[in-house]
């Protein structure tokens, strides 16, 4: 688990308020979910057979000896409420939420135990005109982070009776070539045998690349729902592969399921991942509800922009040198006017006193682009020293009524940063 220090915090404020206003520009509204659940709701609608609830999962007892989890991931979470609360009664739900999730995986690049993720979900809608759509969204996410060279793979998993039929396909082909198979997959033969064609083992490739395509076993009603998904990308211009071994980790998915990849994070390279759950809703008690989402690695983002794009960063833009008690008296009331005067202005003042040469010497490393001296002489007539702290100038004296005038016209392209 990552602490997320003060020089990595802009760039994920930039990359979360871009994901966010970019969200809700399709119409999702945002939904805020507790970090904890009952293990129950986890175990039953992400399968008992899956990395996250066999091995995965952060579960403990609490005073009343109830078990619970913390969340490895939020669509649970989101039906759970969804049904609680009546918000799939007779409507259509555009939901998005983000926040901390918890995997007890492995710890390595591009995996941690606590991760984030910005999640969208629309329930109550078949497809597969919001399966479209929300590709199409994150393709418009993408372009405006400034990211290129990410891959759309696409894949159905079928109604669950074709998938039904498929898996028996699948088990016959993997159970004729038991040999092949590694400790995981022997496992998951008959708990979970299209789990065998998410393996990352590069021993089980070839196998894998031979198994029977659930592409070549859909019925009518899945062949059609993709059919039309690829002419609505098509026309939209989307670029994608199909990739019928696209099976996603979860249990709750049918019909599309794609994912968002890149080739500069190494193994870990999805950075968003989704699909449709047809049958969540219901298996939980509810009314069918169509239902479709995909959440993106926060984490494996901000890395990914880290690499090649300038940093925003939270540095101040002026640092404020006070020389003597009166000055520091001063400088507050005249602080406290430039906040209330320039919006976005990030000022800081220097503490604990200190000669001007140690002052100076902080301001240059507060990062500052200005600095605002105010020392006896600026007092007894009423102005403040204004100072480039990044390239050769002049001192200049402003009259301080006019300090936030000029103050904002130094600053001019440095205010409306984010
Ligand atoms: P993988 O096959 O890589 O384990 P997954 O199927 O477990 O992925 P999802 O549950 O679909 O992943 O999560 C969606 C996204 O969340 C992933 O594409 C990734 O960007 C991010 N993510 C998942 N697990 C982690 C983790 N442990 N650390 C960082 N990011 C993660
Ligand atoms: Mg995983």
């Amino acid at each position: 688990m990552h602490d997320i220090l003060p020089d990595s915090t802009p760039l994920w404020r930039h990359v979360e308020n871009t994901l966010v206003r970019v969200i809700q520009s399709y119409g999702y509204s945002e939904i805020r979910l507790p970090v904890v659940e009952k293990t129950e709701l986890f175990a039953r609608s992400i399968g008992e057979y899956t990395d996250i609830v066999a091995k995965e999962m952060y579960t403990f007892p609490d005073r009343n000896g109830e078990q619970l989890t913390l969340r490895p991931e939020g669509t649970a979470g989101c039906v759970r409420a969804g049904l609680e609360h009546g918000l799939f009664h007779n409507q259509t739900q555009k939901l998005w939420y983000m926040g901390p999730m918890f995997r007890h995986e492995r710890p390595q690049k591009g995996r941690q135990r606590q991760f984030h993720q910005v999640g969208i979900e629309a329930f109550g809608l078949p497809g597969p005109d919001i399966d479209a759509e929300m590709i199409i969204l994150c393709g418009r996410l993408w372009r405006e982070l400034g990211l290129s060279g990410i891959k759309l793979e696409l894949n159905t998993l079928g109604t669950p009776e074709a998938r039904g039929k498929y898996r028996d396909i699948l088990v016959d082909y993997l159970d004729e070539n038991r040999g092949e198979l590694d400790e995981d997959s022997q496992q998951r033969l008959h708990s979970n045998p299209l789990r065998v064609l998410d393996s990352k083992n590069p021993d089980m490739q070839t196998l894998i690349t031979g198994a029977p395509s659930i592409q070549d076993h859909l019925d009518s009603e899945s062949a059609e729902h993709f059919a039309e998904l690829r002419t609505l990308l098509d026309t939209a211009k989307i670029d994608y592969i199909v990739n019928p071994r696209l099976v996603r980790g979860l249990d709750y998915y049918g019909k599309t399921v794609f994912e968002w990849t890149t080739d500069h994070l190494g193994a870990q390279g999805t950075i968003c991942a989704g699909g449709r759950f047809d049958n969540l809703v219901e298996y939980f008690g509810g009314k069918p509800v169509p239902a479709i989402g995909c959440a993106m690695g926060m984490e494996r983002l901000t890395e990914l922009l880290d690499r090649d794009t300038q940093q925003p960063d939270d540095s101040p833009h002026a640092y404020f040198i006070l020389a003597g008690d009166e000055a520091v008296a001063n400088g507050f009331a005249i602080a406290e006017s430039l906040r209330d005067e320039i919006p976005g202005l990030r000022l800081r003042v220097n503490h604990g006193g200190g000669s001007f040469k140690a002052q100076f010497k902080r301001a240059d490393k507060s990062g500052a682009i200005l600095a605002l001296i105010l020392g006896q002489d600026e007092l007894a007539n009423q102005t403040v020293g204004l100072k480039s702290l990044r390239e050769q100038s002049e001192q200049e004296t402003v009259p301080v009524a006019k300090l936030p005038a000029i103050l904002k016209k130094h600053l001019e392209g440095h205010l409306n940063l984010r």
